[in-house]
């Protein structure tokens, strides 16, 4: 289905779509064949769920700000590897819309004769620009990332902004004066808005900070939240966690199938959106506790504490041996890792399926079109005694 019209001018030197010269088909061959090969060992893995239309579903976009040779404002990607920005006016991941949000913030920073922030000496004003856009709400969130807190022509320029773009509803200013290759820095000050989107997932409400984690692909997420839900097979009366919860999405949406819902996760914002997603939610029987998810279960597992089911769903780094000796300890039925980095899962699959538990199926859900990318889920079950 990969629309073979399509030639990026930069996939070279950006080096992010590995894949947008292979047939769709043939991607989510390669997907499958790459997942099959790390964990049919351990169980059955199902055909891979594509999408229909594989383009344009990033939610979350950000892009560079530097100066060209000529001293003239550029934005988009780092080049592979480098610090250099490449100019971009559209990528074929992006959600559209934010791309052509970067292209005006670019042409204004000429017109109100403001600088890029300049990496090597430190002065400049703009460093980045992150737009979040919510795929059902169609709420969008812009931050301007700029080297510390002056903002010259604020009023004017935030104005202009919203004039050539009305359908922006929130605009934030985020300080990072850092010398540091992370994009946010800790600060961020409100210019528009209020501050965050909200977004709707199955059927639920959920608002997203600048900082907190959310899945980039609105569509393949619904799909890949099914998955995990059908693989936990809930009845209404079981004590469930959810480790590395974000924002809450997946706790709130378990809640409506559980007795009980514990969502732990370490970033402080994610936390906070979370604990409101709840209340919006009317999810009462959730509750969130800011903590390390390997240190919490520890916990948990030495106050002798029980659950049913462990929803996990851990960083590209997978999850630790401390985690998973505690979830053996807590001995619940089910485990359902949502994985994205299938090297990592198979790590984490030949630990716990040596310790009691076995994998009943997995199917991997293309969240990542155009890139290597994947993301898997798994069931594991308690071996019957
Ligand atoms: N389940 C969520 C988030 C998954 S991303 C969703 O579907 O949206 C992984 C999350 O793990 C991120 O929010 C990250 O902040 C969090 N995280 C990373 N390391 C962690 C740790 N050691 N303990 C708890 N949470 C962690």
């Amino acid at each position: 289905m990969t629309d073979k019209s399509i030639k990026c001018p930069v996939t070279k030197k950006c080096g992010g779509c590995q894949l947008l010269d292979l047939d769709y088909d043939k991607q989510l061959a390669e997907k499958q064949r790459r997942v099959e090969k790390l964990i049919s060992k351990y169980g059955k893995v199902d055909k891979i769920i594509g999408m229909d239309n594989p383009y344009n579903y990033r939610n979350k976009i950000h892009a560079a700000f530097s100066h060209d040779r000529k001293g003239n404002i550029i934005s988009g990607i780092y080049e592979k590897k480098s610090h250099r920005v490449v100019n971009l006016d559209n990528c074929y991941l992006e959600n559209e819309k934010s791309d052509e949000i970067i292209v005006t913030i670019r042409k204004m920073l000429k017109s109100f004769k403001l600088k890029a922030y300049d990496e090597d000496t430190g002065y400049g004003f703009l460093r980045h620009v992150l737009i979040r856009t919510a795929h059902l709400t169609g709420q969008i969130l812009v931050v301007l990332v700029t080297g510390n807190n002056i903002f010259p022509s604020k009023n004017n320029f935030i104005r202009e902004l919203r004039r050539q773009h009305p359908e922006i509803t929130t605009i934030v200013q985020n300080i990072n004066d850092k010398r540091t290759s992370m994009v946010l820095g800790e600060r961020n000050i409100v210019l528009y808005g209020k501050g965050y989107i909200e977004d709707e997932l199955c059927g639920k409400r959920f608002r997203i900070s600048p900082k907190s984690f959310y899945q980039v692909n609105s569509v393949q997420t619904e799909i890949l939240y099914k998955k995990a839900i059908e693989y936990a097979k809930l009845t209404g009366s079981e004590k469930v966690i959810d480790a590395y919860c974000g924002i809450g999405t997946i706790s709130i949406v378990v809640a409506d199938y559980a007795k009980e819902v514990v969502g732990v996760e370490l970033n402080g914002d994610a936390i906070k959106d979370a604990i409101i997603n709840k209340k919006q939610n009317k999810a009462d029987n959730v509750r969130f506790i800011k903590a390390d998810a390997g240190k919490f279960m520890k916990d948990m597992a030495a106050e002798g504490e029980k659950c049913d089911v462990v929803f996990m769903d851990p960083p590209r780094a997978g999850s630790t041996e401390e985690f998973m000796d505690s979830v053996i300890e807590m001995s619940p039925e089910k485990v359902v890792y949502v994985s994205c980095e299938p090297e990592t899962l198979a790590r984490d699959l030949s630990y716990i399926t040596k310790r009691g538990y076995s994998m009943k199926r997995a199917v991997p859900v293309d969240m990542f079109p155009m890139t290597v990318g994947v993301e898997t889920v798994v069931e594991l079950e308690k071996h019957k005694k």
